[in-house]
């Protein structure tokens, strides 16, 4: 059995007579940039978030750039995150010259540790970026308690939690402002780059839109500030809006794989911790395995392709090292990076396929 992580190939099979037509729509129209079918995906999706607006955006990493930008993020200014993340998150902050501060993670949810964001902040601190990884909300109850004593922006990385809830209030809606990815393998993804950003701020929303589009202002070849390009296509639009009917639904399958997973993995491995206040989407169902690199290999020799969401930690990596971190700073985040594993999720994983992969991990530890 040879089994895919992320079955694209399936999935478009199942929505094809609805992408096509999306598809072949737009090209019959000829509008590639911008246009209607841009305006109904932000509607449908700020409606689906439960926020006033929302901006497309060409990814994900844009997506954290322009909200960034949009609060005026200056050189210099101190951003806290996570150092167990993808490296967009951070490097967002980096790129517009601020300075990444590292809070070290949640053991269970693998989410930033809100009782370790005060202690980072100092008198150049001007907002928090959390994560809601692996499609789990991070506690915005508690983060967004810590900002407002300290008068800082928070951001939402939901590239993994589009769809997710958090106390009943769905991502995207739980800070600030929220940055969301349509890169192909997340929860909703589309066929190349792509993003959005959520806000119910009108003033942030008005900058976002603005800087998206080179800075334009109501008069198009007026601009009214230096902005970029970094629009969502129309054709990923139309892929979405026809992706997205059926993704309440996605959503279901993939919490059904996980229950199976933990059902009959839960003492052979650490199956992930779902706190009860959340649902996640499970963008990853990332298990904490013991021999992980064994395992990994065990699996690839049956056909089941895994994933390690990440190998090594943010503040250790190259990029960042002029920041000045060393080894043992976020012991958490460390220690999870060497026995994290992602097994194949998304929804049209087949109960066979899973009982397959479920056979291979337990005969691994039965060695
Ligand atoms: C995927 C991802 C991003 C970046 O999204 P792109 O669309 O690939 O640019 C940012 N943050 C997190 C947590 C991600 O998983």
């Amino acid at each position: 059995m040879n089994i895919p992580f992320v079955d694209l190939k399936r999935q478009y099979k199942a929505y094809k007579k609805e992408i096509d037509a999306q598809i072949r729509e737009v090209i019959a129209s000829s509008a590639f940039i911008m246009g209607e079918k841009i305006r109904e995906l932000e509607q449908r999706l700020a409606e689906f978030t439960g926020t006033k607006y929302a901006a497309g955006c060409s990814s994900g990493t844009d997506a954290l750039v322009l909200a960034l930008a949009a609060l005026d993020l200056r050189p210099g200014d101190e951003v806290i995150t996570t150092p167990f993340s993808f490296i967009a998150t951070s490097e967002a902050i980096a790129f517009l010259k601020a300075k990444p501060v590292f809070v070290d993670i949640d053991a269970q949810t693998f989410n930033i540790d809100p009782d370790k964001i005060p202690a980072a902040i100092t008198d150049r601190t001007r907002g928090i970026i959390a994560v809601d990884l692996f499609g789990q909300c991070a506690d915005y109850d508690a983060i967004n308690a810590i900002a407002r004593d300290h008068n800082l922006f928070v951001i939402e990385d939901a590239a993994q939690s589009f769809g997710a809830r958090y106390k009943g209030r769905p991502a995207c809606s739980l800070a600030t402002v929220a940055c969301t990815s349509f890169f192909p393998a997340k929860p909703l993804g589309c066929f190349g780059d792509g993003g959005m950003v959520f806000t119910d701020n009108e003033k942030l929303y008005t900058i976002i839109a603005s800087l998206r589009a080179h800075g334009m202002g109501t008069d198009k070849y007026n601009h009214v500030r230096i902005g970029f390009n970094a629009r969502l296509d129309t054709l990923q639009a139309g892929i979405l809006l026809a992706k997205f009917n059926h993704f309440k639904n996605e959503i279901k399958q993939r919490n059904a794989a996980a229950r199976y997973y933990t059902k009959y993995l839960d003492g052979c491995v650490t199956t992930p911790v779902l706190l009860e206040q959340n649902v996640s989407v499970f963008a990853q169902y990332s298990i904490l395995a013991k021999d992980r690199d064994k395992l990994q290999q065990h699996l690839k020799g049956k056909g089941i392709p895994t994933a390690v969401h990440y190998p090594q930690p943010l503040h250790t990596q190259t990029a960042f090292s002029y920041l000045g971190y060393k080894k043992g700073d976020f012991p958490v985040a460390e220690q999870t990076c060497n026995s994290i594993l992602a097994l194949p999720m998304h929804a049209h994983l087949t109960r066979g396929e899973q009982d397959h992969i479920i056979k291979a991990i337990k005969s691994f530890y039965k060695r």
